[in-house]
């Protein structure tokens, strides 16, 4: 449409977890919804090159992308509400940015020049904004999310880089976007706007004007407060845009439409398009918030106090609960606290399990424990990843008969790995950027209910591991009725398998959960939870399975 992208920069001040990222994906989708071409891009300020090396609990999920780059969890974000697919330009790390200075460097790129944070830590900024310009379909408008708080050390490289950028290209085509948090304090019985003034100010002294204000708060501010807010911080009455707290995330946009944050930026662009169509959008945030049933599905995991170590995991589920009708309520139990108190005494009022990804030791047999549960039991059960090697050991284990079956990433000395290392993966040594990352195709059988659910023969799945199903027990675990319903296109890797004799049973190797969007439900996750709702319906309490104890699931989480 145009043939200079315009930029917005979103930045966050007075504390982290604002949600600045589904601040950043609720405009793209609102300028998306309008005829623009839109482009988000996150830039976070720690010196890994990637998240890919960083435990779960430093920096919660992360999310691959088709293209095997491991990513900042903000990128599911923008996936999801935005719907168009990533690259690894999309998530630019300070790591990033200082190999290739420095790289550069070496290679004599500066001859005689000192290399400096400003200006050539900032310029490999400022090109990496300008060359998503110039990447895919050519965006309108890139949307540049700024990791970290205003005032943080680490920031400042970015917040200047941008500083600049407005500078050169003018209010005309660069806007501010500023993310603050208007609290609420008790004992005054009232929202204070003084740490959003603070946080202004010191954006202002490092030169950066906000055009936009987005004041997260628990309740609705009143326009008293917005002109309070107005006047101290220098931003138009009508650009302070209220943010309160929402049952969903997915109501943001809708927030956002209300008080007409894409009229001012279109304003402030000169673009003329037609007010966005959110019909299907509301319609699904209607949907979410009047299920018509609630059912619940227990995760096992090893992080299960970590949210945001399972991001696309229950925001699949909140998809997938639309489509079906149903609220999904997860029934976080850890899988160490199995593995002390049985599976029967904490599972049994789930009406599905889902195993997720992951790495390590730690809670494998409260796993494979629960696995067995819900499988001698027909609960539907979805594993992926790690969540699928779990199911293969306890079919070997508990069908097979072959006792001390396990993965090879847990001990070396085995006498059935029935997960094994993969064979590309033997003589690695470096830790970061390694693994079978991203896309594969992957074909299906089609008497299965993967293809029930895919309702096609070859499908591409996003991937993220070193280890996988060993071919020497292929044959003896279909004999015994396991079915390897996906594998990749040269047989070689064991992609999905599933059990027969089972309502529904489907283990994954790759990971659906990034590539499921709120109007369009994963088909495994949308199946999954349709097999949940039929199992809800046909066991009231009393037919569900027995436990010795009957315990309060509420209160063991
Ligand atoms: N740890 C397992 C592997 O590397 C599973 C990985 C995962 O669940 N993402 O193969």
């Amino acid at each position: 449409m145009l043939d200079k992208a315009k930029y917005i920069f979103v930045t966050g001040g007075v504390v982290s977890s604002l949600g600045k990222g589904i601040s950043a994906s609720s405009l793209g989708l609102l300028l998306k919804k309008r005829g623009l071409k839109v482009c988000n891009v996150k830039f976070d300020p720690y010196l890994n090159v990637d998240p890919g090396t960083m435990n779960p609990f430093q920096h919660g999920e992360v999310f691959v992308l088709d293209d095997g780059s491991e990513t900042d969890l903000d990128l599911g974000h923008y996936e999801r509400f935005i719907d168009k697919p990533l690259t690894k330009e999309n998530n630019v790390t300070t790591g990033q940015i200082y190999s290739t200075v420095i790289s550069r460097e070496r290679r004599g790129d500066y001859l005689g020049a000192t290399v400096q944070v400003i200006p050539h830590i900032t310029n490999e900024i400022k090109n990496r904004i300008k060359q998503l310009e110039r990447l895919g379909d050519k965006p309108d408008v890139i949307i540049a999310e700024i990791g970290g708080t205003v005032g943080d050390i680490e920031s400042l490289p970015f917040l200047e880089a941008i500083r600049q950028m407005g500078q050169e290209e003018g209010p005309g085509a660069a806007m501010f976007l500023h993310v603050t948090l208007v609290p609420y304090i008790n004992t005054a019985g009232e929202f204070k706007t003084k740490p959003t003034q603070h946080s202004v100010k010191e954006l202002r002294e490092i030169g950066i004007q906000p055009h936009v204000l987005l004041c997260r708060s628990a309740k609705d501010l009143s326009d008293e407060l917005r002109q309070k807010i107005s006047l101290f911080c220098s931003v138009p009455t009508d650009a302070v845009i209220n943010a309160p707290d929402v049952p969903t995330i997915y109501e943001v946009p809708l927030k956002f439409r209300e008080q007409g944050l894409d009229d001012i930026v279109c304003k402030q662009f000169g673009w003329e398009t037609e007010k966005p169509d959110m019909a299907d959008w509301e319609s699904m945030v209607s949907r979410i918030r009047n299920p018509k049933r609630q059912i619940k599905i227990g995760i096992c995991g090893k992080y299960v106090h970590l949210r945001d170590a399972y991001k696309s995991i229950i925001e699949s589920f909140v998809h997938a609960g639309v489509h079906n009708d149903a609220e999904v309520k997860l029934i976080w139990v850890s899988s160490e606290e199995i593995k002390q108190s049985g599976a029967d005494k904490l599972l049994y009022d789930i009406d599905g399990l889902l195993i997720p990804g992951g790495f390590g030791e730690r809670g494998v047999e409260g796993k494979i424990e629960s696995i067995r549960y819900v499988r001698e039991n027909n609960i539907p059960f979805l594993g992926i990843c790690l969540g699928m090697q779990c199911a293969v050991i306890e079919y070997a284990r508990n069908v097979c008969g072959l006792s001390d079956a396990h993965s090879y990433e847990f001990y070396r000395d085995l006498k059935h790995p029935v997960i094994h290392l993969m064979a590309d993966q033997k003589n690695v040594t470096d830790m970061g950027g390694t693994m079978r990352l991203g896309a594969y195709p992957c074909i299906i059988e089609e008497n299965s209910r993967a293809f029930e659910a895919y309702g096609e023969k070859e499908i591409s799945e996003r991937h993220r591991h070193r280890y996988e199903f060993n071919n020497s027990y292929r044959e003896m675990l279909v004999e015994n009725g396991l079915k390897l319903t996906g594998v990749s296109p040269d047989g070689r890797l064991v992609e999905i398998v599933e059990v027969s004799e089972h309502p529904w049973f489907v283990s994954v190797q790759f990971h659906p959960e990034l590539k499921s969007r709120p109007t369009r439900p994963h088909p495994l996750f949308r199946d999954f939870i349709k097999a949940a709702v039929t199992y809800h319906e046909d066991h009231s309490d009393s037919a569900k399975p027995e436990t010795s104890e009957q315990t309060d699931l509420s209160q063991a989480h």
